[in-house]
């Protein structure tokens, strides 16, 4: 076995038969049925024995109607992991790979398993970017990637597009802005592609479009930047199937928009209900979650709301110490969640 890959531990998610869910920021109402049953009528005789299109192409044109992107900008991706390891595949192997901290952790796994060298970048305090520690650390050794989340995975927040800007317009190094959690909150940076050639932006349909089981990810990015991307691209990375409900969800996007609304008004109020508890701090957020901090031990909150039926993620960590991220649910599962944990805290 490479011997670089020693310390990497395999990814566990955790599964619990009949439980509150929410720990992975998945859409939690069901997948509309007008939209299940247009996707079933589009399914031909020969749907399952060809191959897909490996250019993904009717789902490249809605992508890019969605977007206002051009076509020649889109990469799409068996969910956005699998592009993060396209990345490092093509441009970070032998290199160095700034990630701004705490973050989405695959960044890091899909650094090492390239053979790129993950270096992190703390965030200042309240997780906004250090955006001249970032310039700096790229000046040095050979860094190719530089990895931001906007709105940040565990923190909530946004980065503004003009701290984006300042670090793009002081390096070399393909700057990725993750904005999986877009639909919910915060700027996008798609108005600086035009302006950089060396920006890179991840979108997925995992959560505010409600197809995670589907791992749908693109990404937006110079057009030499894609052409570059496709050298490392598995060919028939994004099925068939994938393929036509990503085109159908595309296609009848505002029926999501009620969804977001209702995620957005219940996640304003589980916020105001987590702030009024004692012993919780939570931080201001413009996803589908929410990161805080409690009093006791993050390992003992979580094992306690396990034993009552409720999964979230704890988070605890440097720079997240005893921090918990709660996905936000259905109005009812928030408000069992919110029941469970002042059961715990007050105990
Ligand atoms: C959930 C998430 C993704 C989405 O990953 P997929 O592989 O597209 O499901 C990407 N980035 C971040 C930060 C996420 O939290």
């Amino acid at each position: 076995m490479r011997p670089d890959l020693a310390e990497l531990v395999p990814y566990r998610a955790e599964s619990h038969q009949g439980m509150v869910k929410l720990d992975a920021n998945e859409n939690p109402y069901d997948f509309p049925p007008v939209i299940l049953e247009e996707i079933w009528q589009h399914m031909g005789k020969q749907f399952f024995n060809r191959y897909p299109d490996p250019a993904a192409r009717r789902l490249v044109e809605q992508l890019s109607a969605y977007t206002g992107a051009g076509r020649d900008g889109i990469m799409v991706g068996n969910g956005s992991d699998e592009i993060i390891l396209n990345l490092m595949l093509t441009f970070g192997t032998g290199g160095r790979v700034l990630i701004a901290t705490p973050t989405f952790t695959m960044y890091g796994v899909h650094a090492r398993i390239a053979g790129a060298a993950p270096v992190q970048v703390p965030r200042r305090a309240g997780f906004a970017l250090d955006v001249e520690a970032i310039v700096e650390a790229a000046r040095k050794g050979d860094t190719r990637l530089i990895f931001l989340c906007s709105p940040n995975n565990p923190t909530g927040n946004p980065s503004p597009p003009e701290e984006i800007a300042a670090i793009l317009q002081n390096t070399r190094a393909l700057v990725v802005v993750d904005e999986a959690y877009q639909e919910f909150g915060g700027k996008s940076c798609l108005p600086l592609l035009e302006e950089y050639p060396n920006l890179v932006i991840l979108r997925t349909l995992s959560k505010a479009f409600g197809l995670a089981g589907l791992r749908i990810g693109y990404l937006l990015a110079n057009p030499s930047v894609v052409e570059l991307l496709m050298r490392t691209k598995q060919p028939y990375n994004l099925n068939a199937f994938s393929q036509l409900a990503a085109c159908t969800v595309l296609a009848h996007r505002e029926e999501f928009n009620g969804l977001i609304k209702r995620i957005l008004a219940d996640r304003e109020e589980l916020f105001r209900e987590l702030q009024a508890i004692s012993g919780v701090e939570s931080f201001p957020t413009e996803a589908n979650f929410i990161l805080f901090r409690t009093s006791l031990p993050a390992e003992r909150v979580h094992r306690e709301l396990l034993a009552r039926g409720i999964l979230i993620r704890n988070m605890h960590g440097p720079g997240l110490e005893n921090c918990l991220r709660v996905t936000v649910g259905k109005r009812d599962e928030n408000r069992l969640f919110l029941e469970k944990l002042k059961e715990v805290l007050d105990a």
